[in-house]
């Protein structure tokens, strides 16, 4: 093993239980794009399931996935379905996305008749990210016609908030509004849903029919202060993911010595230097050298030099009994220590969700027995 990540799809149950006695009685969908944040789309897609009212993926392909594992839970995928794909996302039996009231609706209506059966779409309003969605002006009427048109079974209506993070911001009340005035004539059946996790959490006015969690339900907080402020009011999540690797080679080097490519760390002192490997290639931003740590025998260690495409160092001076073969921890705990996605994340200039999308599919994952 070079290198493992490790899954306790117990956790991630109980994040979701947690999230969805927090937000009751508005429903939780489950975000399980980007190989659910890296965690392992089918695995995770699997324990949620039963713990969630449907599943949302970016992609159709990872729909197809979800249904090729014989998972047959309600799916809504969220992102952009090429036409040519239409008849593929009709015969999976997704719910999809629709932003455009012009040639697309009217392809995705063509699709529906052919194969005669409605497509449940649900609509995308823009509030205030400009990414997707129908204006705000635009939708009252382009809903009522997606609402009449008997090709499409319109099952609900949402939108996505730019900042809810920031709780000083009332921009994000300002979006609820615009999507209340955006939906105003649809009728009950129809869910609305806006809140992501930091809106699930922190603006119980976004949590209208459902919410839409994905980062909390790996026990990562969408910010600092989003998990200061839930800490305080009870709210526990716990990661699920810890991403170990090994000491391979051991070298001693005299002060004045460097160490890497662009020999942009230099020995102040006699040092052991640990080759550890992975790399960019493997998950670990080029960004952590010289300012990431990771844990050996349960102390911290400096990850120094340039980090390499498979390979990386740390200064293991100060552990001196660290030994070739030697677990070294990048998220999770060693000994009485532990380092969380978001501690690497703020040491290499980004936030957990990156680092645990971008943890490769190559990377070995293990995933632990669910307890209760
Ligand atoms: C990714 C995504 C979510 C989940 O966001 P988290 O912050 O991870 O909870 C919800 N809705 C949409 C539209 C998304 O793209």
């Amino acid at each position: 093993m070079i290198a493992e990540v490790a899954i306790d799809l117990g956790a991630i149950v109980r994040n979701a239980q947690a999230l969805a006695r927090l937000v009751a009685p508005a429903r939780l969908y489950a975000v399980v794009k980007a190989d659910a944040y890296g965690h392992g789309l089918v695995p995770v897609a699997r324990a949620l399931a039963p713990h969630a009212a449907r599943l949302c993926v970016y992609a159709l392909e990872e729909a197809v996935a979800l249904r090729d594992a014989g998972i047959d839970a309600p799916i809504h995928v969220l992102g952009p379905i090429p036409p040519a794909d239409l008849e593929i996302a009709h015969a999976t039996d997704v719910t999809i996305t629709l932003w455009d009231g012009e040639l697309y609706a009217r392809q995705v209506a063509s699709v529906a008749r052919r194969r005669r059966r409605p497509f449940v779409v649900q609509a995308k309003i823009d509030t205030g990210v400009v990414r997707l969605g129908i204006s705000v002006d635009a939708a009252p009427a382009l809903l009522e016609r997606f609402a009449a048109t008997p090709e499409f079974e319109l099952a609900g209506a949402f939108t996505h908030i730019a900042a809810a993070e920031e709780l000083d911001s009332t921009f994000t009340l300002e979006q609820l509004a615009r999507f209340g005035l955006a939906t105003r004539g649809l009728g009950a059946r129809v869910e609305r849903h806006a809140a992501a996790t930091a809106a699930a959490i922190l603006w119980p006015d976004a949590r209208l029919d459902a919410v839409r969690c994905g980062i909390g339900l790996y026990g990562i907080w969408p910010s600092a202060e989003a998990e200061a402020l839930m800490r305080e009011r009870g709210l526990v999540l716990e990661p699920a993911l810890r991403w170990n690797t090994r000491i391979v080679a051991l070298h001693e080097i005299e002060a004045g010595e460097t160490v890497g490519y662009g020999r942009t760390w230099r020995a102040a002192r006699r040092s052991r230097i640990a080759t550890l490997p992975i790399g960019y290639a493997e998950g670990l931003p080029r960004t952590a050298g010289n300012a990431a740590q990771v844990l050996v025998r349960g102390r911290r260690a400096p990850v120094i030099g340039r980090v390499c495409m498979d390979m990386a160092f740390a200064d293991v001076t100060a552990v001196d009994d660290a030994a070739p073969g030697d677990t070294v921890t990048l998220i999770g705990s060693n000994g009485a220590e532990r380092l969380s996605a978001e501690d690497l994340a703020g040491a290499c200039g980004t936030i957990g969700y990156e680092i645990v999308a971008r943890l490769p599919a190559h990377v070995p994952r293990r995933y632990d027995v669910i307890g209760t």
